[in-house]
């Protein structure tokens, strides 16, 4: 290991403990700079790898509710405004009961760098509670929000921070959370992006994050002569990215077989039943067993039945695969099925949903590995279409809105593919996605001077 990562990584287990998963997306960051550092004494001139892992803001707040039976709840509140080099703030909020600080510390890192190679003028920022929305009725999860926002107002805004959707968060908790922001400061402002659509959210961004990990995917196996036709996918998670992950695939012409949830997965051999999974999980917000009793056929296996240790979703044959649930969904060994399997292309719709030893294996391989940074940055660039649009007080069709989206992945796919080749790691993506990510961040921060 070379000594600044090695160096920057000992300091932040000191001056941050506990914070594992940060630790991990650092890491897989700097591995990759090294190249670049040694063509480019100016990065290390300026100290910019100690700047970049130390965030500009951490806010970290109680959010206090109280629940149908009238008791009260208290819960963690966060949001981590990581680096403004190159616009406002901009990422997800995540509710979910495993959220901390080192999973909104990685979060909000690897959003930098995503956000950096969509080309748009955004910042790196992520936030979230460890508060868990299953099982809340539509009244605590309205008081939730309207807590959590009570704190969160004063720190954003429309040019200065603006959340979005992650996990736990989607168009109902963000109506909430926006209608708390406006009666805080009167303000009717593209604060918040994934609105809805007659309040100032653009077409396409509900679909966006999962279209656009399809489209990479094309894109990558385009340069390999294959396309997505005919395709056999296995996909993780029934949420927001998954869902939409699976209806692109069927209108390119390939087929899911799989979809999980945190109790179990489906395996549906004839293709998933996307109108029944939209129903399960966006209308009845039920758990995924019920698909399964809904449509015989279906194989249901519940997460105490997997092989010890592992994700069931990979074991299930497939020539490509969407991870789309949630970090280190993919281990070493399951990266070793997958491959056994004859799986040619991941593309990741989560966040760092590889191990590090599984991504090893990828590159290893040579298939075509879409990295989370690149792969699942259809979601921001589109919230970004939705700022632009809120600026300009105009909104676009849907046609026109998803010829940017695949345009973006697109330009994504080129600039991570052509920084690997120009570094001397043609088809490393990861290596291309980190260098171009964080050179365009570099730079600017070098060019506005020590802040
Ligand atoms: P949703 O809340 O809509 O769905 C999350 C899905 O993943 C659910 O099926 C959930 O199951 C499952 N899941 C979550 N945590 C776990 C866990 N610990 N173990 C097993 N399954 C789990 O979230 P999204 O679809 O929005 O997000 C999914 C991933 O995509 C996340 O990594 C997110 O950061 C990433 N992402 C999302 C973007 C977006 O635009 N929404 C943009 C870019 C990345 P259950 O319901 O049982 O919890």
């Amino acid at each position: 290991m070379s000594s600044y990562i090695h160096d920057t990584i000992s300091y932040l287990k000191q001056s941050s403990p506990a914070q594992t998963e940060f630790y991990q997306a650092a890491e897989e960051v700097l591995s990759s700079l090294k190249p670049l550092l040694d063509r480019n004494p100016k990065y290390q001139k300026h100290n910019i790898i100690q700047r970049i892992v130390e965030p500009e803001r951490q806010i970290l707040f109680r959010v206090a509710w109280v629940d149908d039976r009238g008791n009260v709840q208290v819960n963690k509140g966060y949001r981590i405004q990581f680096n403004s080099a190159l616009g406002p703030y901009k990422g997800g909020l995540r509710f979910h009961p495993n959220v901390n600080a080192g999973i909104i510390k990685f979060l909000g890192f690897e959003q930098i760098f995503k956000n950096s190679l969509t080309g748009l003028p955004i910042g790196g920022a992520k936030g979230g509670s460890n508060f868990d929305p299953k099982g809340k009725s539509d009244n605590e999860i309205m008081r939730f929000c309207q807590s959590f926002m009570t704190e969160l107002f004063r720190h954003v805004g429309d040019t200065i921070d603006v959340p979005a959707g992650d996990i736990g968060v989607g168009g109902r908790e963000i109506g909430y959370l926006y209608g708390q922001y406006k009666r805080l400061t009167g303000h009717y402002e593209g604060v918040l992006t994934g609105k809805g659509l007659n309040w100032g959210g653009s077409l396409v961004r509900t679909e966006a994050t999962g279209y656009g990990a399809v489209y990479f995917a094309q894109n990558m196996l385009a340069e390999r002569g294959d396309s997505m036709a005919g395709k056999v996918c296995a996909v993780s998670g029934s949420g927001n990215v998954s869902i939409y992950t699976i209806e692109k695939l069927y209108q390119v012409g390939a087929k899911a077989v799989t979809a999980s949830d945190s109790n179990g997965m489906i395996y549906d051999e004839r293709g998933i039943d996307l109108d029944l999974l939209k129903q399960v999980k966006e209308v009845d917000r039920a758990r995924l067993s019920r698909y399964a009793e809904q449509r015989p056929g279906t194989v249901y296996t519940p997460v105490e039945n997997y092989p010890t240790g592992r994700n069931g979703v990979w074991t299930v044959p497939c020539d490509a695969a969407f991870p789309s649930a949630t970090q280190n969904e993919v281990n070493a060994e399951d990266a070793a099925t997958l491959l056994k399997n004859g799986c040619k292309c991941i593309s990741e719709g989560a966040n760092m949903p590889s191990s590090a030893g599984a991504i090893d294996q990828f590159l290893a391989a040579g298939i075509a590995y879409g990295p989370a940074k690149a792969a699942n940055a259809g979601g921001v660039a589109t919230s970004q279409l939705e700022m632009s649009q809120n600026a300009a007080m105009l909104q676009w069709t849907f046609e026109e809105v998803d010829a940017k989206l695949k345009r973006i992945m697109e330009n994504i796919y080129r600039t991570a593919s052509e920084t690997a080749k120009e570094f001397g790691q043609p088809g490393n993506l990861v290596l291309g996605a980190n260098i171009a990510g964080f050179r365009k961040v570099a730079d600017a921060m070098i060019d506005q001077g020590v802040v």
